[in-house]
């Protein structure tokens, strides 16, 4: 199959978090000809989002999602009320950045609860609880399921079906104002995924995440592998996503503490480029 298209290719900055700011993310992806970009929130707070807009749009970048809203079950009503306002706010900013979606890791156990589908009929009302304002906002909210060693703590939706059913309570007609990220290394292991991305289809694929399943992993979550360093067939994947109909950009999404984290960004990204080309 034909490599990926380089001007897909875009940075979850997160890849680059511990050594730069917004400002540098950016100016480092104009650098590398990396055409897309993924901010967090909390550095594009200390930058302010419409000045993060100005810099993006400076710079010819595509912003591919906004990392992250979610976080919908708490404890009590005040709890999950506040959840809603912080969800209201990141959608604000994702549409001053022109993001092509809002990603949502959705929460996991309140503290002190084992009710597991309490949770997840909290994450369902949550979510219905902003799609409205995500509708008027043009901002589509992407959910993205987790690897289920997260759902206590991070998020208790883990498999792209189950994220594909709750889009479908929320949004029957499929308008595309709710879908899902699928990230390799949460859904890679899933029997179900090819299945599931198909069912998917274009209009609910909203971002693609890509990194490595290390073997073996010395943490559950800042272990990640660069694309091909590790079990996953990342070609594989793309080639479900494109024939499911999915033609936007791959983000490099790499927590990794022990090695990434502590090199120079601008060999992080050489990097990147270049397993984009050799390894996806
Ligand atoms: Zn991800």
């Amino acid at each position: 199959m034909n490599p990926p298209d380089p001007e897909l290719l875009s940075l979850n900055t997160i890849t680059v978090r511990e050594r730069w700011n917004l400002r540098e993310m950016i100016e480092g992806c104009a650098r590398h000809r990396i055409r897309g970009i993924s901010p967090w929130r909390d550095k594009l707070a200390q930058m302010g989002a419409k000045e993060a807009a100005r810099a993006i749009r400076g710079n010819g970048l595509t912003v591919t999602g906004l990392c992250r809203g979610g976080m919908f079950p708490a404890a009590d009503r005040k709890g999950r009320k506040a959840a809603i306002d912080d969800n209201l706010r990141a959608i604000d900013d994702a549409a001053v950045l022109e993001a092509r979606c809002l990603v949502l890791v959705v929460g996991g156990l309140p503290p002190g609860s084992k009710d597991l589908a309490g949770a997840r009929e909290m994450v369902r009302d949550g979510i219905g609880g902003v799609l409205d304002h995500a509708r008027s906002a043009g901002v589509p909210l992407a959910i993205e399921p987790l690897h289920p060693m997260y759902c206590a703590d991070r998020a208790c939706v883990n498999t792209l079906a189950q994220a594909l059913d709750l889009c479908d309570e929320l949004d029957r007609s499929a308008s595309g104002a709710v879908g899902v990220v699928v990230d390799v290394y949460h859904v890679w292991w899933d029997p179900l995924l090819r299945t599931e991305i198909e069912r998917a289809g274009d209009k609910r694929l909203l971002a693609f995440h890509i990194s490595d399943w290390l073997v073996p992993t010395a943490d559950l979550l800042t272990d990640r592998g660069m694309m091909g360093d590790g079990v996953i067939d990342l070609p594989l994947i793309r080639s479900w996503m494109e024939q499911a109909g999915y033609r936007g950009f791959q983000e490099v999404e790499i927590l990794s503490s022990g090695n990434w984290w502590r090199r120079d960004p601008d060999e992080v990204l050489a990097t990147c480029r270049m397993r984009h080309q050799s390894a996806c």
